[in-house]
């Protein structure tokens, strides 16, 4: 790592332009304007103190580029949502709390509300090496992604099912990339390093190369081998019934993290989509990125909570390309999702001009209309180690644009096997937090480890009953 000159003048800073970096890595931060994250159109508290003018210059690095990263993460997605209104969640309030400098677990996190509400970055150390994870702008960004898409829809949060749990991991990545694009200097280092082919591996497709080379010390199956996640890969789309919980990082699996990758990679084929130069130029990759996150946005927002959430949501990207590109990558997004079997060839017969013509663009809230978005399973506690049946919110509604001919109960039949299977899964990674007084002692998949944050708990209600619940997102 070369940190190069961090003399501070009023009106430059010094950051990374993206991640650090592995250890061998030999990047340079980059100078950029003082921003003021004070006039950010959303708000921020970071509860760390800011570096005085005589703190060491690394230390001054990790804090200019965790607070750039942030207003980057928010300016991507202000471009996105095109003059609409922005919000956290309301249980966040309007200032998302954020502590750079927050534990020593191998992660960064982001919970909607209780003691740990807000952002959290964590500064482990593995193999007498410590990172920082608020001193990459992949991580920060990413994690801003889950708190903007909660947002911008709140069920997602406790939908019980794969597609849900990935597509959050996905919008982090694509936080990521996109907001990597604002910069200048790295659209041109992007350019230069794919040859102005947008979705080959380059920096802009690997994420987390630092923290991945930290995964990889304590358990090398569990990350790519330069990075934590490459959208630049090879995966295809399964059921996710069919999938194994567990498989090293070559495979896809039922973890959130390893699923995603099959959406982020339809992310970036998009992006490649947009840019087709007759040159290489900085502002036509600018302006690739920033269709992408329109669409991206408003698809969004106005998908249904089905159990294909993933096709459909596909279904309603070539809705808006049509509706407010004039149907410019109509072909190419066709080709994409069938590329990665998130759209087959049924569900492309389906989708005549006169569907997608049908949509509204106006219709950003499916809720109101329709069925409510989710509906509550009741499951056996027993084999979990929970001494009562608890519920759970599984998705509900039927989707707009593809298999809208799928009977009703089949349906419900659908989301009900998805919600047990990710359920399955959450307590097989050990990540379900149960209530103490609704435990059965002895049970094999009861948490050990009390410090460790989950993402799931099992809670007891006012009532007596217990509910299963969403309370964080991890970031490895
Ligand atoms: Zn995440």
């Amino acid at each position: 790592m070369t940190l190069g000159p961090l003399t501070m003048s009023p009106t430059r800073i010094h950051v990374w332009e993206e991640d650090p970096g592995a250890h061998s890595a030999r990047r340079s931060p980059i100078a950029q304007p003082t921003r003021d994250i004070s006039k950010s159109p959303l708000s921020f508290d970071v509860i760390d103190r800011a570096p005085g003018p005589y703190s060491p210059a690394a230390e001054k690095l990790r804090y200019e580029t965790a607070i750039d990263s942030l207003i980057r993460a928010v300016d991507w997605f202000a471009e996105a949502m095109n003059g609409r209104s922005l919000s956290w969640h309301e249980d966040v309030g309007r200032t998302l709390r954020v502590t750079l400098e927050g534990g020593d677990e191998l992660n960064a996190f982001y919970h909607r509300e209780g003691p740990k509400k807000g952002l959290r970055f964590c500064t482990p150390t593995t193999a007498g090496k410590k990172i920082h994870t608020c001193e990459s702008p992949d991580i920060v960004c990413h994690e801003v992604g889950h708190a903007l898409l909660d947002g911008l829809r709140p069920q997602f949060l406790h939908a019980a099912g794969l597609e849900y749990f990935a597509f959050h991991e996905a919008f982090g990545d694509a936080s990521s990339i996109l907001s990597s694009l604002t910069l200048d200097s790295f659209c041109s280092n992007v350019l230069h390093e794919t040859g102005g082919k947008i979705n080959f591996t380059s920096r802009l497709s690997r994420m987390a190369e630092q923290f991945s080379e930290a995964v990889r010390l304590l358990n090398p199956g569990k990350s790519d081998q330069n990075c934590l996640r490459d959208a630049a890969n090879e995966f295809f789309y399964a059921d996710p019934l069919n999938l194994p919980f567990r498989a090293p990082a070559t495979a896809i699996c039922g973890r959130m993290h390893s699923f995603s990758r099959i959406f982020s990679a339809t992310i970036l084929d998009v992006l490649d989509a947009f840019y087709q130069p007759p040159h290489f130029s900085i502002p036509d990759l600018k302006a690739a990125a920033a269709n992408t996150g329109k669409i991206l946005c408003r698809a969004t927002e106005m998908t249904p909570i089905s159990p294909w959430y993933w096709a459909d949501m596909a279904a309603h990207m070539i809705a808006v390309d049509l509706k407010e590109f004039g149907g410019q990558q109509t072909e190419s997004l066709r080709r994409i999702f069938l590329k990665r079997g998130i759209l087959s060839f049924e569900d492309l017969e389906s989708l005549t001009m006169e569907r997608l013509d049908s949509v509204d663009l106006k219709d950003s809230a499916p809720d109101s209309d329709r069925e409510s978005p989710t509906a509550t399973l009741l499951v056996d506690g027993a084999r979990y180690g929970i001494d009562r049946g608890y519920e759970v919110e599984i998705p509900n509604q039927a989707p707009r644009l593809v298999r809208i001919e799928v009977p009703a109960e089949e349906r419900h039949k659908y989301a009900e096997k998805i919600a047990r299977y990710s359920i399955e899964s959450a307590f097989i990674e050990g990540r379900v937090g149960i209530t103490k007084n609704l435990c059965i002692d002895g049970a094999p998949l009861m948490p050990k480890n009390e410090s460790r944050t989950f993402t799931h708990e099992v809670q007891e209600t006012d009532a007596g009953s217990a509910v299963l619940r969403r309370v964080a997102f991890i970031h490895g």
